[in-house]
């Protein structure tokens, strides 16, 4: 029996909303997940349509299932320059450095290893093992070549940016609420959380954490101001094969689901991209790595690591509580 699951909640589940102060809110369905976004101030209902139109926009540029976005026409140029938007290159600037600056963890063209899962279809299924060592290793990040809008991709190389779209997406949407001069809104995306300034109160935006065993229930919740938090997770979205359950963050390395003793690692930073792509690098790497590789490469970022025994850690500036008799222990990023 082989199912996808999917979450039908966020994995960072909002836990209070502001109240009082004039506010927009709109639940939506894009990028295949739910959304929500949440606006205060006079302008909200102008600035939600604004963020709207934009996320239809966004997904019709980086889908890689879409007939016609810039993704699938990279994707289907063998080896051809393709002309896109300033967005989707402004994207790939942005995954091709993330890339790099986490050693292949995080890595734009997984889309063949997502292909030969079937991750993107009604009927995933495990790979043939000489089929997916075919694809190993998988082309650098140095495949995308990009010059202004005008992008080169290697033809052995498939793009997929599931890994740091929706990230991207809610960074520009925190944009488009302060060009509305909204000082206060949430824009949950799945499990990607970015907030403009605090509660309409002053208070912070209180975000949980999702129990990775429960899918009502939270381990904790971060506080938030003017920042992203990003939750990948092996139980987020999945499918049952014999038995054994496969989840969507692959090992670039390997080929096959990340299993790196993590349940899950929640990053949060000022830019919801950088959230995103590092969230997906940290759940690959594991927690080891990833707190060697913030404090080798000085990242501004935190992370909340819940490791497969259900314990928690978390960095000294998370801003992160967790609930009452969780083994839950503070860790230095410096
Ligand atoms: P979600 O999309 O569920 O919020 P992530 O941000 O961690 O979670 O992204 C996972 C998605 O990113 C996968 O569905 C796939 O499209 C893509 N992906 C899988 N493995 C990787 C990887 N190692 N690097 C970059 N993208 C990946
Ligand atoms: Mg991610």
């Amino acid at each position: 029996m082989k199912r996808l699951f999917l979450s039908p909640l966020c994995c960072l589940l909002l836990l209070c909303l502001g109240c009082g102060t004039r506010g927009a809110s709109r639940s939506l369905f894009h990028m295949d997940t739910f959304l929500k976004l949440d606006c205060y101030g006079t302008n909200a209902e102008a600035a939600l349509d604004a963020c709207q139109a934009e996320i239809v926009r966004l997904e019709a540029l980086f889908s890689a299932t879409l007939e016609g976005s810039d993704i699938s026409r990279l994707n289907r140029a063998s080896g051809e320059a393709v002309e896109v938007d300033a967005d989707t290159a402004q994207l790939l600037r942005r995954a091709r450095e993330m890339s790099i600056l986490t050693g292949g963890a995080f890595h734009p063209a997984v889309g063949s290893l997502v292909d030969a899962w079937g991750f993107l279809t009604d009927a995933p299924a495990v790979p043939a093992e000489a089929k997916l060592q075919k694809l190993l290793p998988l082309p650098s990040a140095q495949a995308i070549q990009i010059d202004g809008t005008r992008i080169t991709l290697d033809s052995a190389a498939r793009l997929d940016l599931g890994g740091i779209a929706k990230g991207y997406c809610s960074e520009r949407l925190c944009n488009i609420a302060r060009e509305y001069g909204i000082e206060s809104a949430l824009f949950t995306l799945g499990g990607n959380v970015e907030a403009v300034g605090s509660r309409p109160d002053g208070s912070p935006w209180r975000v949980g954490v999702r129990d990775p065993e429960d899918a009502e229930g939270i381990v904790g919740v971060i506080e938030l101001v003017d920042r992203a938090a990003v939750t990948s997770g092996g139980y987020q979205r999945y499918f049952e094969q014999d038995g054994t359950r496969y989840h969507h963050i692959l090992d670039p390395e390997t080929g096959y689901p990340a299993n790196s003793g993590l349940r899950s690692v929640t990053v949060i930073a000022e830019s919801g991209t950088d959230a995103d792509a590092l969230s997906t690098a940290f759940f690959v790497l594991g927690m080891d790595a990833a707190v060697a590789l913030m404090r080798s490469a000085a990242l501004d970022c935190d992370a909340v690591f819940i490791l497969s025994d259900g314990s928690i850690r978390c960095t000294e500036d998370a801003r992160f509580t967790a609930n009452a008799g969780k083994d839950c222990r503070t860790i230095s990023n410096s």
